[in-house]
């Protein structure tokens, strides 16, 4: 038997007029970690800088409750991939996603980092970052400035808000145990190419159709 969870909104707003305030453990559970969303410290190029200053004092991104940037990737649950992301580079930034707890959310920030940006035609440079792990925002601009950041924080809010946290078996707390129990695969350097190039599970190109 499904049993609805939600409690109604026109209920909710009628007692709170009477001064009681009503809400669901899902609803605090979420509220709780938008609220302190803990970014990965790492940066790759440029637009890294644009990120640093997106946590300092002119645009404050502890306003938005996601200024504790980790050192670990333990302890970090959002990878902020700020920059051109080279071939070289791809199986580190991999293997840091691996090591990070779920659940835990990608921002690629960036031309490069979405696409290979102005270096996509660089034999050395990967043409973006989600053909190896999954992305939830892609932020583009080269670089962006901190206000897309903040914005690409705002959205990804609103999705973890979205999210069910508890329950099985679609809650995202409950991921590590279902389908996202097994690492992601980290590519290796093959004769001219990381092998493979992307990872079929996550990386699914529109087929392009030729015309004559
Ligand atoms: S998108 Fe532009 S600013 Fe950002 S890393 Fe690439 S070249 Fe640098």
């Amino acid at each position: 038997m499904e049993i609805n969870m939600a409690v109604d909104e026109a209920l909710k707003s009628e007692l709170s007029k009477a001064g009681i305030f009503t809400t669901t453990i899902e609803d605090i559970y979420n509220w709780g970690r938008k609220s302190s969303i803990w970014p990965l410290q790492f940066g790759l190029a440029c637009c890294a800088i644009e990120m640093i200053a997106t946590a300092a004092s002119r645009f404050d991104l502890a306003r938005f409750g996601a200024e504790v940037f980790r050192p670990s990737p333990r302890q970090a649950d959002l990878m902020i991939v700020a920059g051109t992301v080279t071939k070289k580079m791809t199986p580190q930034v991999v293997r840091l996603y691996n090591q990070m707890p779920e659940p835990k959310y990608v921002i690629a920030m960036g031309a490069c980092a979405i696409s290979g940006g102005p270096f996509k035609q660089g034999y050395n440079v990967l043409k973006g970052i989600d053909r190896f792990i999954p992305v939830d925002v892609h932020i583009p601009g080269c670089p962006p400035r901190p206000e897309a950041l903040l914005h690409a924080l705002m959205t990804l809010q609103r999705k973890i808000d979205s999210q069910r946290s508890i329950g099985k078996p679609e809650a995202v707390t409950n991921r590590a145990y279902n389908d996202r129990s097994e690492e992601y695969l980290i590519p290796r350097f093959g004769e001219h190419d990381l092998v493979p190039t992307h990872n079929p599970l996550v990386f699914h190109p529109t087929a392009i159709k030729r015309t004559e």
